[in-house]
């Protein structure tokens, strides 16, 4: 599915999404395709090297999670591609396809983590990373609501969320839990816990806090938004569907990038485009295709 998959003609270098023509047109910009922004220390070093091989002073992160080599030659642009890939750190994308996807480092290390937010970004990179598609689709992915990846600036964006479960009548009234909950959401009233569940996050926040553990939380679940966008005109994703698994997840976005596919138009941003063909019937034709 990648057209990353067989390596490039060299003739044929600068029709590549990860390669970018810099303001001095006679130079390029490479950036490489780094799922989740992980990078293991042996190919950091690889980098460092391959940089140092060909003469490159800088390189630059990118709000993406990935790497850049800015003011490439592109006589050496073949050769530097080979070796990027034999280092495990092939090129990127940045044009109308799947561009690297990215996610925080989700419950792997953060203790507010609810999904693997790495492993789902790296699965999601296995399937649909440099897609071709008639717009740029970006992908990202926060392990909790706290949207440390601004995943609802995405044109696809994945929260994971947990819904806490009370037993009202095992509660003994300490207020412990209020004081995790920064929606306010849940307060203590006549000895027992009250949850409004119209200003929960689903953060799951309150759950670990309770001293006498008579919160549970659901399943990990993964919320999934579209059309969201930053740049020019930022605009927040909509709420298209809460899936149950990793699983799920890849159906999801299978669907939501087949869709795009077959009904999106070159020229103007998703976003716009869902506006005019209204999102509530995208949402249902989505649903209805993973019904199906
Ligand atoms: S989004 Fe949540 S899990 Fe991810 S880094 Fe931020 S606080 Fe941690
Ligand atoms: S899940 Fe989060 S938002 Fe909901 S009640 Fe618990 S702490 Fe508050
Ligand atoms: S922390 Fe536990 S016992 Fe205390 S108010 Fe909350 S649910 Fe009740």
């Amino acid at each position: 599915m990648s057209r990353r998959q067989s390596p490039p003609a060299s003739q044929d270098l600068f029709t590549r999404g990860g390669i970018i023509t810099e303001r001095d047109p006679g130079f390029c910009i490479v950036r490489l395709r780094m799922p989740a922004g992980m990078i293991t220390p042996a190919r950091m070093k690889g980098l460092g090297e391959i940089a140092a091989k060909y003469g490159i002073k800088n390189t630059h992160l990118t709000t993406r999670q990935t790497i850049e080599f800015p003011h490439v030659d592109p006589a050496i642009l073949a050769e530097l591609v080979d070796d990027l890939a034999a280092n495990g750190t092939p090129l990127g994308a940045e044009r109308e396809e799947v561009v690297n996807v990215t996610a925080c480092l989700g419950n792997r290390h953060c203790k507010f983590g609810i999904i693997d937010s790495v492993g789902l970004a790296e699965e999601i990179d296995k399937n649909f990373f440099g897609k071709e598609l008639p717009v740029k689709v970006r992908i990202a992915i926060s392990s909790c609501p706290n949207g440390c990846e601004s995943e609802r600036l995405n044109e696809i964006g994945i929260t994971g969320i947990q819904r806490p479960i009370r037993d009202p009548g095992l509660c003994t009234g300490c207020g412990t839990c209020t004081h995790y909950c920064r929606e306010k959401a849940i307060e203590v009233q006549d000895g027992i816990i009250v949850l409004t569940t119209a200003k929960c996050m689903e953060c799951g926040f309150c759950i670990m806090p309770c001293p006498f553990h008579i919160i549970r939380g659901s399943p990990p679940e993964y919320r999934i938004t579209v059309g969201g966008h930053r740049g020019r005109h930022p605009k927040i994703g909509r709420h298209l569907i809460d899936v149950k698994s990793q699983e799920d997840v890849i159906r999801v976005v299978d669907k939501i990038i087949y869709w795009i596919y077959r009904q999106a138009s070159t020229g103007s941003l998703l976003p716009e485009q869902l506006d005019e063909l209204e999102f509530d019937e995208f949402k249902k034709s989505i649903v209805k295709m993973i019904e199906a």
